[in-house]
């Protein structure tokens, strides 16, 4: 196994950070190696960022765990994923849930995203080149979204929109100067926020 060593102690950290066992499968079942360039690859089971072309970057896995964990996903849950870059997040989404729509902006990180899915034989993503910001109305409600770059000032509105009553959003906004992950759950009456931890994601586009 690729990276065997680093592989397992990426794990154990993980372990002592996220509670839910499936999402810790998830990281385990993935293949990060399939994700990241040739280059990188000593890196791929090291927690840290790393650039993914076009002046993107792949969070940390950590990151990435704790992200997935927050959206309390089922496995019949339709999940957007906005921002899919290299297609990682996607990745172990899709181990958590029915199906993932992946929306990406750079077509060239869009195409690259779905052939990595492709080699690490994930059949339940769908990666769409297009404005992550618009939210993918055809396949609306969602149960989840997930959005790995950062907004300014709000969540974009027809994001929130396009969740069902019950679901779940985790995005990065930047507000006065602070960015830090948002927790929506859509309501009945509207949708309920949450802020949690500072985080540095790439701007949304
Ligand atoms: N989740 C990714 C990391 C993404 S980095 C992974 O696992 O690799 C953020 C990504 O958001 C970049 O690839 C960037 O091109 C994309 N992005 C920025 N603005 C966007 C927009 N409006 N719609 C869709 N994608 C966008």
């Amino acid at each position: 196994m690729e990276g065997g060593i680093e592989r397992e102690q990426l794990l154990g950290e993980l372990r002592s950070r996220v509670a839910d066992e499936r999402v810790i499968a998830a990281v385990a079942a993935v293949p990060r190696e399939l994700f990241i360039a040739p280059a990188l690859q000593r890196f791929a089971y090291v927690d840290r960022p790393l650039p993914i072309g076009g002046g993107q970057t792949i969070s940390q896995p950590s990151l990435v765990a704790h992200m997935c964990e927050l959206l309390e996903l089922s496995a019949d849950d339709v999940v957007l994923d906005v921002g899919t870059g290299s297609g990682y997040h996607a990745a172990l989404l899709s181990r958590l849930c029915r199906h993932v729509y992946g929306v990406e902006l750079d077509v060239e990180l869009a195409e690259q995203a779905a052939r990595s899915l492709e080699l690490a034989g994930i059949e339940n993503v769908t990666v769409v080149a297009g404005d992550g910001g618009a939210g993918l109305p055809e396949h609306a409600p969602f149960d989840a979204i997930n959005v790995a770059a950062t907004a300014t000032g709000e969540v974009p509105a027809p994001l929130e929109e396009q969740l069902a009553i019950g679901g779940r959003l985790i995005a990065p906004v930047a507000r006065d100067g602070q960015e830090q992950l948002v927790l929506g759950r859509r309501r009945p009456g509207g949708v309920e926020r949450t802020l949690l931890d500072p985080v540095r994601f790439v701007p949304l586009r």
